[in-house]
C-alpha cells in the first residue's frame, strides 16, 4: 500500500475513533503506514520480469535509507571532490548468468547467489562522477566512501578479505557477513540503526543521475 490508495486502505480497517477526524488525522495515518512498510519489508528471489535496475526504488526500503544517508556523509565530508551514484541495484537472474558467462571472469556469482538479485535488492553498487560529468574511479573515492559504510550501518565490499569489491554496499548485519543464502532462506538482515534515525535523513539528491559513457572501462568486477 502506498500514498493516499495506503491511506485509504488503512482508514476503512480503522477503529471508529479514530475516524472522527479523518483529514486531521492523515498525517498521522500515512507516517504509521509508511513505518509499517519499513517494518514489514519483505524480499525475495528477483524474477527476469523485473529489469536490472539502477533506481534506488528498487532497493529494499531500508537500503534507501542507507544509501541515502551515506551518500549525505560524503557530501558532508568531501563537498569538492566526486559525486557518488548509483549503477546498480536490483540484478535480475538472467543477467546474474550472463555475467557470470563472461570472460574474462567478473564475478563468481551464479543466479540467486548475489544479493542483487533479491527484490527489493539488499545491494548496490556506485561509481563517482567528476563536476564535468565524466567518470572518475579514482581507487581513492571508493575508499573514502567505503570508510563512512559502518555510520551508516553497510558493509562494504572493498573491506572484505578475499575479495575487493569497492563499488559494493551491503547490509552491515551487525558486522555479521550477511550472505546471499540468508537472503535465499529468508532472513532478514540485523538492522542495528533506525531508519529514520537523524543521520539518515536529509540526504542530497545526488541518485539515479544518468551514467556518462565516456568509452572509459570502468573495471566495475559487478562481483557479488
Ligand atoms: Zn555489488
Amino acid at each position: 500500500m502506498r500514498g493516499i490508495e495506503g491511506a485509504v486502505k488503512f482508514l476503512e480497517g480503522a477503529k471508529p475513533e479514530s475516524l472522527d477526524d479523518p483529514i486531521a488525522n492523515l498525517d498521522d495515518q500515512l507516517r504509521k503506514i509508511s513505518e509499517q512498510q519499513f517494518m514489514m519489508a519483505t524480499f525475495t528471489l528477483g524474477t527476469n520480469e523485473t529489469p536490472s535496475s539502477r533506481n534506488l526504488s528498487d532497493l529494499h526500503p531500508q537500503m534507501q535509507a542507507r544509501c541515502l544517508a551515506l551518500f549525505a556523509a560524503y557530501e558532508e565530508k568531501y563537498p569538492a571532490a566526486s559525486k557518488p551514484f548509483l549503477t546498480q541495484t536490483y540484478r535480475n537472474p538472467a543477467d546474474q548468468d550472463t555475467d557470470f558467462a563472461k570472460v574474462p571472469k567478473v564475478t563468481n556469482a551464479r543466479a540467486g547467489e548475489s544479493l542483487h538479485n533479491y527484490y527489493p535488492a539488499l545491494a548496490f553498487d556506485v561509481a563517482f562522477k567528476k563536476a564535468d560529468g565524466g567518470l572518475d574511479w579514482d581507487p581513492g573515492l571508493f575508499d573514502h566512501l567505503g570508510c563512512l559504510a559502518p555510520s551508516v550501518d553497510l558493509n562494504w565490499g572493498g573491506s572484505w578479505h578475499s575479495f575487493h569489491d569497492k563499488p559494493h554496499f551491503q547490509p552491515a548485519n551487525g558486522n555479521v557477513m550477511y550472505s546471499w543464502e540468508n537472503a535465499r532462506d529468508g532472513v532478514e538482515p540485523v538492522w542495528t540503526q533506525e531508519a529514520g534515525a537523524p543521520s539518515m535523513v536529509n540526504a542530497p539528491s545526488m541518485v539515479n543521475e544518468p551514467i556518462v559513457n565516456n568509452g572509459v572501462d570502468h573495471g566495475n568486477p559487478a562481483a557479488i
